[in-house]
């Protein structure tokens, strides 16, 4: 097979056959464009058929390349983690901007799966101590390589806690930020883009998918300094009872931002 067959832009997937052809060939587009008169070898055509093939299946094509970008830092991902999602890029942006305020802020991140929020909070405030907490051993351990990979020699100024939630986690901290799972079991979208084949524990909730979100606001106060900051990633649907349960733990300033198609994403809220 020829380049150009690969790239052919009438078939389906043309973005993803692009990224894969680069991912096999370790060459850039321009690169395989002066070039698309050239054959690929039989080894990467078996593996570009390999690839389509779980492709039409459904598969995510960050877990077929093992990585993912995220606010312009590549992240390694396999099935053990979420994808992270430019939705999350929106909390790294107000929690960035928030955190920059502070003098040498403590912060953790609850659920950190890749390490995407905490890693890219670390490595745009090297001042900040960040904690990162997964249930998940093998999240865990993909996030510390994230960190070798993303902030080299600072990676170490990341603390990793394996933890459900609050459980192991002692100390006061200045900012808390989460990207829970927030989608009721069931819902259909969980059957769609993807959605199958990322790991459940990181996209559902009971309580039609208020659970984790309920049990973060409600332990925060705990954790907090005061003032204190806490932002959570929600559904789109969830705004209303975030801000409530909010309310109902003594959170003001509480914020709501729109995601990149205008649905509620992320709220804010400060504890004084
Ligand atoms: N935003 C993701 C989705 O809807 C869900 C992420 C999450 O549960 N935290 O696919």
């Amino acid at each position: 097979m020829i380049i150009a067959e690969a790239l052919n832009p009438r078939e389906p997937f043309s973005i993803e056959r692009r990224r894969l052809l680069e991912h096999l060939t370790q060459r850039n587009y321009a690169y395989l464009i002066a070039h698309s008169n050239e054959s690929l070898s039989a080894s990467q055509e078996q593996l570009f058929n390999t690839y389509l093939t779980r492709l039409k299946g459904g598969e995510p094509l960050a877990y077929i390349l093992g990585e993912q970008e995220f606010y312009g830092l590549s992240f390694k991902v396999n099935p053990q983690v979420l994808i992270p999602r430019p939705d999350t890029e929106l909390l790294v942006d107000h929690a960035l901007s928030l955190i920059q305020t502070l003098n040498h802020p403590q912060v953790i991140d609850l659920g950190t799966g890749s390490g995407a929020i905490a890693i890219t909070l670390t490595k745009h405030c090297p001042a900040l101590t960040m904690t990162a907490t997964d249930v998940s051993p093998a999240a865990l351990s993909l996030a510390q390589h994230n960190a070798k990979l993303i902030l080299k020699d600072k990676s170490s100024s990341v603390i990793w806690l394996q933890s459900n939630w609050f459980e192991q986690v002692t100390g006061l901290f200045d900012v808390i930020v989460s990207n829970p799972p927030y989608i009721a079991p069931g819902d259909p979208h969980l059957h769609g883009d993807g959605l199958p084949f990322e790991p459940q524990l990181a996209l559902t909730a009971d309580n039609q998918g208020t659970q984790a979100l309920a049990s973060i606001i409600k332990d925060s106060p705990r954790y907090l300094k005061r003032p204190g900051y806490l932002f959570l990633e929600h559904g789109y649907d969830q705004a209303a009872f975030v801000a409530q349960a909010l309310e109902q733990e003594g959170f003001t300033e509480i914020k709501l931002h729109l995601d990149f198609n205008h649905h509620p994403r992320l709220t804010q809220g400060t504890l004084r």
